[in-house]
C-alpha cells in the first residue's frame, strides 16, 4: 500500500474534531503527537483481555503481558538498530532517561573537577540534570554556543572537549529552531578524544530514521508521546559497555538479583534500570506506534514533512511583519517565528480562535532565548498527518494576527 492509499489522517480520530466550529489544525507536534487508532485499540485490548503485572507471574495473563513487553523491547531495538534488546531501557520519557543517565553515569564515572559539555540549544531536560550532577560533584558545565543562523558553532568543539570532559550531551534536532545537528560527525569528534556522547532524540525519532549504530552515539533518549505513542513511556538506549558498569538509578523490585540486609546485588541490564512495575501497557503501545510509522516509512515521512516545511517557510516569508527565528542549514520538525514586537502568547491566542494549535513561549529552552535576545517564539511543529490545507489555514490565521498585532 502506498502512503497515499494508506490515508494517514484517517487513522487519527481527533483530527476530525472541530475547534470553535473550525477544523482542527494541529501544529503542536513538537510538544506531543496525536495517537493513531491502532495504538488506542492496543491499549484497550491489553486492559480488556490481558492485563496483568509482568515479569514475576506464573500465570497465563502475566506471561502473555511479559512476552508482549519483551517483544516490544525487540521492536524498539530494531527500530533504533541497537545491537541488542538489553540496551533498551524503558523510562517515563526523555526527561527521565536523561535524569537516569546523569545520576547513574555521574555516580559511576565522574568526580570533582570533571566537566560536562552541553550545547546552547538544549531543552532544559538536557541541561538541568547535568547542572545538578555538577553541583553534587563539584564539576563544571561547559556550553557549546550556536551561530546566529541557529547552527551549532562546531569550530569551538575541539577546544571545549578536553581530558576533563566526561560526556558530551547534544540534541539531534532543536525543538525551537528545527536545526538538525550533524550528530554522526559530532560523535566522531568526541570519540577521537575518548568522550562518550548522549544524543537527545526527542525531536528526531518522530521525524527520521535514527540508527544508533550508524551515529555511534553511546546513549540516546526519546519520548514515546512525541512519536504517536502514549504519554508516560520513553527510552534510554545505551551501549552495554557503559550500562553494565553504571550503578542503578532507582532501587526497588525487579532491579535486584538478591536482597539481604547484609547487602544487595543487582539484576542484569536492562532490568537493573527498571525498578518497580513498568508501564508495560505503554511499552506495548510504543511498539505499536513504531510499527505504525515504520509501515508508512521514514523515507516518505521525511520527504512529506520537508515539503510542508518548505511550503510553510515560503508562505510565512511573504508576510512582511513575520520574522522566522533561525535559518539552519538543515531543518526538521519545527518553525519558530515572531510577529513584529507582538507577544508570542497573543499570537497563539489568535491562532487558537482559528482552530490552529501552536505552542508559544520559551519552549523549555530559556538559555537559547537569552542567546537570541527574545522572550519566546511562536512555534509550528509538524507531524505525519499534516497537509497543505493545514498550512493554508495556519498562514491565513497568522495573517489575521499580523494585521491585528503589528505596529
Ligand atoms: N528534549 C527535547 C529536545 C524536547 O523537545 C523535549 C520536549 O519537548 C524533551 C527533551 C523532554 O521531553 P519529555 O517532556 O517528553 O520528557
Amino acid at each position: 500500500m502506498t502512503p497515499e492509499e494508506f490515508d494517514i489522517r484517517r487513522h487519527f480520530s481527533i483530527l476530525y474534531e472541530k475547534i470553535y466550529s473550525k477544523p482542527l489544525v494541529y501544529l503542536d507536534n513538537g510538544a506531543t503527537t496525536q495517537k493513531p487508532n491502532c495504538v488506542l485499540d492496543k491499549m484497550r485490548y491489553i486492559y480488556e483481555h490481558l492485563n496483568s503485572n509482568v515479569h514475576r507471574g506464573v500465570h497465563y495473563l502475566s506471561n502473555q503481558c511479559t512476552d508482549l513487553m519483551e517483544e516490544a523491547r525487540r521492536v524498539v531495538a530494531r527500530h533504533l538498530n541497537a545491537r541488542e534488546d538489553a540496551e533498551i531501557i524503558f523510562t517515563r520519557g526523555t526527561t527521565e532517561s536523561i535524569n537516569l543517565l546523569a545520576f547513574s553515569f555521574g555516580e559511576t564515572f565522574c568526580k570533582e573537577g570533571d566537566e560536562i559539555v552541553v550545547t546552547e540549544m538544549e531543552h532544559h531536560s538536557n541541561i538541568v540534570p547535568w547542572q545538578m550532577l555538577c553541583q553534587r560533584k563539584g564539576m563544571t558545565l561547559r556550553v557549546l554556543p550556536i551561530l546566529d543562523n541557529g547552527d551549532l558553532d562546531l569550530a569551538q568543539l575541539d577546544t571545549l572537549l578536553n581530558e576533563r570532559t566526561k560526556i558530551l550531551c547534544v540534541t539531534h534536532v532543536s525543538n525551537v529552531l528545527g536545526t538538525v545537528n550533524p550528530v554522526k560527525d559530532i560523535v566522531a569528534k568526541a570519540h577521537a578524544k575518548n568522550i562518550p556522547v548522549l544524543v537527545d532524540g526527542a525531536q528526531s525519532v518522530p521525524h527520521m530514521a535514527v540508527d544508533v549504530q550508524d551515529i555511534d552515539c553511546d546513549f540516546l533518549a526519546f519520548s514515546g508521546h512525541k512519536v504517536y505513542a502514549p504519554t508516560g513511556i520513553g527510552v534510554l538506549y545505551g551501549k552495554r559497555e557503559y550500562l553494565d558498569k553504571m550503578v542503578p538509578y532507582h532501587g526497588g523490585g525487579e532491579m535486584i538479583e538478591k536482597v539481604s540486609f547484609s547487602g544487595t546485588t543487582y539484576n542484569v541490564i536492562p532490568f537493573k534500570f527498571e525498578a518497580g512495575t513498568p508501564n508495560y501497557v505503554g511499552v506495548i503501545a510504543l511498539a505499536e506506534a513504531l510499527k505504525f510509522v515504520d509501515q508508512i516509512g521514514f523515507q516518505y515521512i521525511e520527504a512529506h514533512e520537508q515539503v510542508l516545511i518548505q511550503y510553510t517557510l515560503g508562505q510565512l516569508q511573504k508576510l512582511v511583519n513575520v520574522t522566522i527565528i533561525g535559518n539552519p542549514q538543515k531543518r526538521s520538525g519545527a518553525i519558530s517565528f515572531m510577529i513584529d514586537n507582538a507577544h508570542p502568547y497573543d499570537v497563539g491566542m489568535i491562532l487558537d480562535k482559528s482552530g490552529v494549535a501552536v505552542r508559544t513561549g520559551h519552549h523549555c529552552a530559556q538559555p537559547l532565548m537569552e542567546r537570541l535576545g527574545i522572550p519566546g517564539t511562536v512555534r509550528a511543529s509538524f507531524g505525519i498527518y499534516n497537509d497543505k490545507l493545514d498550512i493554508d489555514q495556519f498562514v491565513k490565521a497568522v495573517r489575521v494576527a499580523a494585521n491585528m498585532l503589528s505596529k
